[in-house]
């Protein structure tokens, strides 16, 4: 077989070489871009170097005609991989913790023995005593008589090296960090015994035919890195691989373009060549565009969930806040409704007329203040979740017009003609919480009295047993509401331009709480208007029973 491939115009081992050294270069120079501010990718370009040089001086070896200078192309060979253990030594101290702790006391550590060995490997006679050319098959080296220590040393520091590494993989508790270091400690410790075997023993023991062999194994750490950065973000970027699988590819064509031989060929292949650079370019451009959107996206995703707590903290506190507030609002505020009720009743004796009118307003104003600190109440009850619902079956319409007919003494105070009208087909009984749908009624009819200057409020109940769905219609013939309004008014403390003209009491939070609570008992409160001015239609459906 070794007589076989020398037959070939290139050589075998020659194109392999070429091929390893290729790829080698390749990754090297795109780690040094991507990575050079980071000490294991320096490191890692620093062992790809060596082992470049390794594969040069392993070229020049095999085909060097000068004698003199192929003794001293033999001792390069023998120091490049004392440089590649003594890099990957370091590297493995290194990774994948990216800190630059006690580099230049390790840099000593490693690289002083790896001087003394360089100047034992070139005092000829000591490791190397003498090479000559072998016709038809590689060259022959007579090794000194301390080729051991060379042997001993290579051995020791690569072994340490994967021995650090393998304690690490052992020791790290982060899976990604324990398959980075798993592939490439598998890759190196490959790559290192074969090489051993035909490298370093092999020709110990006179056997030089796979003297080049080593050199072509890195191609197993070259696949290996590629793999752990595809895999597992070794070195932290696609970009790497993206731009590695390009320039393989431009490699190619380009070889292919320069043994071409017929000029369409050669027209065809540098087409493709030009079209695949442009295509390639563009592709590294987006997925260097891509990792780099996606970074930012991921620290403005951390800077929004940060925030997002904060705000649930503080709208947590403020709700507490509200709640404590308004349970201290409530006791003096009965007290003042219920004097002033008593007064007004003269149960303290008559009052002079005068008086009548102030009485009423502080009636009145407690009355609607009342109202308000109930809405906060819901509003942070609602918003802590702790509002509780007690379900019983009940009849709408019968509540309905309770509700109607407590109104109605302050409708006709205010000129109003409050009506209750209803058109069922069934029973109208409902499952719901008794006291929040009296509230819900509440709410809709004052805003219909509030709003409504002149006129009717009729309340008007139907249901649709189909559907299993009951309605109540509360319709006044009041301002109304502009489009803007009434997509508005749902929300927390939402009220028209218009409200405080007609009525300056309002928290701008009764639909809202009543929105709320309608929703959780499957239900749900809307309203519309034709326009300002023109009266407004609010609505309360509920599920039926029946
Ligand atoms: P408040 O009445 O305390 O302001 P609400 O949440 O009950 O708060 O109502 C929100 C807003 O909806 C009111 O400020 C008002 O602008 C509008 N609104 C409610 N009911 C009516 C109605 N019947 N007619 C016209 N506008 C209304």
């Amino acid at each position: 077989m070794i007589m076989y491939y020398h037959s070939y115009m290139i050589d075998l081992p020659d194109a392999l070489l070429a091929i390893a050294a290729g790829l080698n270069a390749i990754l090297g120079f795109l780690i040094l871009r991507q990575e050079r501010n980071n000490i294991t990718g320096t490191l890692y370009f620093l062992n790809i170097l060596s082992i470049l040089s390794w594969i040069a001086a392993a070229l020049t070896y095999r085909n060097i005609a000068d004698e003199n200078l192929l003794f001293t192309t033999t001792q390069v060979l023998y120091i490049a991989p004392t440089v590649i253990a003594s890099t990957f030594l370091l590297f493995s101290l290194y990774f994948p913790n990216k800190e630059k702790v006690g580099i230049t006391r390790n840099f000593l550590i490693v690289f002083v023995p790896n001087i003394l060995i360089t100047i034992i490997i070139l005092i000829p006679g000591l490791i190397i005593y003498d090479v000559a050319k072998f016709e038809g098959g590689e060259n022959i080296i007579e090794f000194g008589d301390y080729y051991y220590i060379y042997a001993f040393y290579i051995i020791s520091y690569f072994g340490s090296g994967i021995g650090i590494l393998f304690n690490r993989y052992l020791h790290t508790k982060k899976t990604v960090e324990q398959r980075q270091i798993f592939s490439l400690l598998l890759v190196y410790f490959l790559a290192t015994t074969l090489a051993f075997v035909t490298n370093l023993f092999l020709p110990w023991f006179g056997y030089f035919e796979l003297n080049w062999l080593g050199q072509v194994f890195t191609l197993l750490m070259v696949l290996g890195v590629a793999y752990a950065i595809y895999q597992h973000k070794l070195f932290e970027t696609k970009v790497i691989l993206t731009e590695l699988l390009v320039l393989v590819l431009l490699v190619f064509l380009f070889v292919q373009v320069l043994l071409s031989k017929e000029s369409t060929d050669t027209a065809i292949g540098v087409t493709v060549f030009i079209v695949t650079a442009i295509v390639g370019i563009l592709l590294i451009r987006n997925v260097n565009k891509e990792i780099h959107n996606r970074l930012e996206i991921k620290k403005l995703m951390a800077g929004l969930a940060r925030a997002n707590r904060r705000l649930q903290a503080m709208d947590k506190q403020k709700s507490e806040f509200v709640s404590i507030a308004s349970h201290q609002l409530r006791s003096p505020l009965t007290a003042i409704r219920g004097y002033a009720s008593m007064l007004l009743e003269e149960s303290y004796g008559k009052f002079p007329p005068k008086a009548q009118k102030p009485l009423e307003t502080i009636a009145e104003s407690a009355r609607m203040m009342a109202i308000s600190i109930e809405d906060y109440l819901s509003v942070s009850r609602i918003e802590s979740g702790n509002m509780k619902f007690d379900y019983s079956d009940f009849k709408l319409d019968e509540q309905a017009e309770r509700v109607t007919d407590s109104l109605r003494q302050e409708a006709t105070r205010s000129g109003l003609l409050l009506l209750f009208k209803k058109d069922l087909t069934s029973k109208s009984v409902v499952h719901a919480d008794q006291g929040k749908v009296e509230q819900i009624l509440h709410n809709l009819i004052n805003n219909a009295l509030k709003y409504t200057p002149k006129g009717s409020i009729t309340v008007f109940l139907h249901d649709d047993t189909k559907a299993k769905r009951i309605f109540v219609e509360v319709i006044d013939t009041g301002i109304g509401m502009s489009e803007a309004t009434q997509e508005n008014i749902f929300h927390k403390f939402q009220r028209a331009n218009n409200a405080s003209s007609v009525n300056v009491h309002g928290t701008g939070l009764g639909l809202y709480v009543a929105k709320r609570m309608a929703n959780e008992m499957k239900g749900d409160v809307y309203g519309f208007s034709e326009g300002e001015g023109k009266g407004s239609h609010f609505i309360l459906e509920l599920p039926l029973v029946h």
